[in-house]
This record gives C-alpha cells, sequence and structure tokens, in this order.
C-alpha cells in the first residue's frame, strides 16, 4: 500500500498493529477504549438526536476506526457503519469480530483524504475517536473530516488535551504506573488543545457546538462526561447547512 503521500505516521500505524490481536481483550491494552465507549456512544447519541431517531438508519463514518469498539456499537443502535483505518491488520480484527457477533458493518483500508475524494459529503455523522493525536497533520485530517461529512450533518473527535495534568494522567499515570496502557502509545507534544480543535474546525467549515470532557475516579475506577476537558475530551462539530457562494 503506498501511504508515503498520505497523513500517515508509519511509526504510529506499527503501534496499532502490534496491539491488533488483543483489541477485544477488555483487560488488554485497548482495556480504556473498551471503558470509554458507553460514554462515547451516550454522547454520540444525544448530539445527533433530533426529530428522528439518533442513529437508527444514518450513513456513518468512523475514521481510524481500530478493531472496532465503536464502530460495532454505532451499527448495534441501528447505524449504517463503514470503518476506516490505514492498518490492515486491526481491520482484519474488526472485521472477523463483527462476523463472531453477527453485526453488519463494512470496513475498509482506506486514507481519509482518499475517500473524501471519492464519497464527498456522503455520511450524515463523521467520528474520529483517540485517532488525530496520532496522525503528523491533524488540521489536514479535520479538513477531510468535514468535506466528507454532509452540509447540516454532524462530525464528533475525542482526544487529549496539551497541558501538563494531561501528561501526568496520559502519559506518566497509564504508561508508567497503572500501566494500562504500552510505553510509547503517546507523544505528548501531539496532543491538541480544545482550543486548536476548534480553530482547525473553524478553517473547515465546521462549527463548534460543544465541548465535553471524560473524567476519571480512580476510587472508582470509572469514567464519567464531565465539563472538565483538562485531559480527555469530545468534540461535536456541526458543518454548516448552506455552502459559502
Ligand atoms: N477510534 C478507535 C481506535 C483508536 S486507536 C477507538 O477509539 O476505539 C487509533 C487508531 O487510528 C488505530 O487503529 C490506528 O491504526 C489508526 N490510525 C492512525 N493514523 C491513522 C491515519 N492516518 N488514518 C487512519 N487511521 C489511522
Amino acid at each position: 500500500m503506498q501511504t508515503s503521500a498520505r497523513n500517515v505516521d508509519l511509526a504510529e500505524l506499527a503501534k496499532f498493529t502490534a496491539l491488533a490481536q488483543s483489541w477485544w481483550d477488555p483487560q488488554g491494552p485497548s482495556k480504556p477504549l473498551h471503558e470509554l465507549n458507553p460514554l462515547r456512544l451516550q454522547y454520540i447519541e444525544r448530539a445527533v438526536a433530533s426529530a428522528t431517531a439518533g442513529l437508527q438508519g444514518k450513513q456513518v463514518l468512523d475514521v481510524g476506526c481500530g478493531g472496532g469498539i465503536l464502530s460495532e456499537a454505532m451499527a448495534r443502535n441501528g447505524a449504517q457503519v463503514l470503518g476506516i483505518d490505514l492498518s490492515q491488520a486491526v481491520l482484519d480484527v474488526a472485521e472477523l469480530h463483527a462476523l463472531d457477533v453477527k453485526v453488519s458493518l463494512e470496513y475498509r483500508a482506506v486514507a481519509a483524504e482518499e475517500l473524501a475524494q471519492q464519497r464527498p459529503g456522503a455520511f450524515a455523522l463523521v467520528t474520529c475517536m483517540e485517532m488525530l493525536e496520532h496522525v503528523p497533520e491533524p488540521a489536514a485530517m479535520v479538513k477531510a473530516l468535514a468535506a466528507l461529512v454532509q452540509p447540516g450533518g454532524d462530525v464528533i473527535v475525542s482526544t487529549l488535551n496539551r497541558n501538563p495534568l494531561a501528561f501526568a494522567v496520559a502519559i506518566v499515570g497509564a504508561e508508567y504506573i497503572t500501566r494500562v496502557l504500552p510505553r510509547g502509545t503517546h507523544e505528548y507534544l501531539k496532543f491538541i488543545r480544545p482550543s486548536e480543535l476548534a480553530r482547525w474546525g473553524r478553517e473547515a467549515g465546521l462549527e463548534l457546538r460543544d465541548l465535553t470532557g471524560i473524567a476519571y475516579n480512580p476510587l472508582t475506577r470509572s469514567f464519567r462526561l464531565s465539563p472538565n476537558t483538562d485531559v480527555n475530551y469530545l468534540a461535536h462539530f456541526k458543518r454548516s447547512a448552506k455552502e459559502p457562494v
């Protein structure tokens, strides 16, 4: 696969490829993704709720879908999901898992930028979770997400904030103290401040509707949605219904 001209860091992809086989182990290195998933699903359902029924019947694209933890959950809730990623190994795991649990959805190894050229504005909802902090040019990725969503559609992103607390929690805590994540999973300088994400969205024609934090309670060992966006957070954008003339 020709990836050199794409907005992808091959060393980053290799890290995820190495995790492919244990992706669906809820106690493995993807544990945080499993634990976060009900919250992100709840957030997404709330963001797209309208007169019509949430995810039901919606065309959804999950960019950087990995082994499909979120893609599958959205498909179970009735969405027509396409998951894309550039690691074939994680996509193979995603496909096998969907067959195993009999959830119907589609996976493809295609770059978001390339799909945006093939199917511009094709999706009612585009999600991109825990991926932007792993790509060389996140602003260009946000532009591709904006091109993929239909006018008036939703883009929902999650990532890690960049500040000393995020460093302490996401890197020192998760990779060195509790070791829930393998060392080297995250690079601090690639973390993204909400203001940066909002600006990239604006520049791509996406209006920021909401920012919500994901807080971890070490006593109950559980996550919850929170107004505090200091570490991990979700952002909901809408693409303008009218195109600029
Ligand atoms: N979104 C999933 C997986 C997050 S892990 C979830 O939250 O459950 C990050 C994923 O992004 C990995 O599967 C990795 O292979 C993928 N990835 C990294 N860079 C990418 C790129 N440029 N294009 C597509 N996928 C990418």
